[in-house]
C-alpha cells in the first residue's frame, strides 16, 4: 500500500511553484494512471494513491488550480492560514497572481490570497477539503508561538466560515515541536509535515509530504526510481523516529 502526498505552493508560473501548463499535464497523468484521494478516503491496495495538497491558499489556487481540478476530475487539500484571508481585496487579478509569496504574507491586503468569498466558492465545488495551516502562518516549533490560537482558533474559524469540519492540519514550513504535534493529534484526524517520503496509510502522527514545486516534467515525481526512494525514506524515517 502506498500513499504519496504531494505538496504544492504557487501555480502562476513564478519561481516558487509550477506553470499552469505543467500542472495541467501533471494532473492529466495522475487522473489517467493513479488513484486520487483526499485525507481519510479508502486507499487502493494495488495502486499508487496520490493526495494533492496546496499550501497557503494564494489566489492562484482559485484562478488556476480549481479549474484544472475540475477539468481532470481531481480533488485536493487546501491548507489555509485564516489570518491572511480578507473579505474583499481591490487589486486586479493579474496583479494578485504576480505577487511573490513573501510579499503577499507581509501585505495580505495586496490580494495575494484567496478571499473568503473565493474560498466559499472553492468549498462549493465539492473538490476541495480544507486544512488549517496555522492562524498567522508562523513556525510552530518557536516556543513563543501561541499554539491555541495557531492550531485551534484557525480550525474553528475555517469550520465556521466554510461550513465543513476541518480534520487536517498542515504545519507551516513543515516545522513542529512535540507539544505542537500533540495538539495536532488531539484536535485533528490528520497532521502533515514535509519528509520526501511516501506513507503506508493515513494513520501516522504526521504524514509525510513530497515537494512537488518546480517539477522538471509532468511525470518526474512518478519515475520508478523516485517512488522507490520515497519508500526507502519512509522506512529510514521510521527507524530514526523522524
Ligand atoms: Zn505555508
Amino acid at each position: 500500500m502506498s500513499l504519496l502526498v504531494l505538496m504544492y505552493h504557487r501555480a502562476g508560473g513564478g519561481r516558487f511553484g509550477n506553470a499552469p501548463g505543467m500542472l495541467d499535464a501533471h494532473f492529466g497523468h495522475i487522473a489517467a494512471h493513479h488513484v486520487n484521494v483526499l485525507p481519510g478516503e479508502p486507499l487502493e491496495p494495488t495502486a499508487l494513491n496520490v493526495c494533492l495538497s496546496f499550501d497557503d491558499a494564494t489566489f492562484d489556487f482559485h484562478a488556476v488550480v480549481l479549474p484544472l481540478l475540475k477539468k481532470h476530475g481531481l480533488s485536493a487539500l487546501l491548507a489555509v492560514p485564516p489570518g491572511v484571508v480578507h473579505e474583499h481585496v481591490t487589486p486586479q487579478p493579474s496583479a494578485r497572481l504576480a505577487i511573490e509569496s513573501e510579499h503577499a504574507f507581509a501585505n495580505p491586503d495586496l490580494g495575494g490570497f484567496c478571499t473568503w468569498p473565493e474560498l466559499t466558492e472553492i468549498a462549493a465545488s465539492g473538490r476541495v477539503a480544507f486544512a488549517a495551516h496555522g492562524f498567522t502562518h508562523r513556525r510552530l516549533d518557536d516556543p513563543t508561538a501561541d499554539l491555541d490560537h495557531e492550531m485551534k482558533a484557525s480550525k474553528d474559524q475555517l469550520a465556521a466560515r466554510l461550513g465543513q469540519p476541518i480534520e487536517s492540519f498542515v504545519f507551516p514550513f513543515g516545522r513542529s515541536s512535540s507539544r505542537a504535534l500533540e495538539i495536532a493529534n488531539k484536535n485533528y484526524r490528520h497532521a502533515f509535515r514535509i519528509g520526501s517520503a511516501s506513507n503506508r496509510s493515513w494513520t501516522a502522527r504526521a504524514l509525510y509530504r513530497v515537494d512537488a514545486d518546480r517539477m522538471a516534467t509532468p511525470t518526474a515525481l512518478f519515475a520508478p526510481a523516485r517512488l522507490a526512494a520515497y519508500r526507502v525514506r519512509y522506512i529510514w524515517n521510521r527507524l530514526r523516529r523522524r
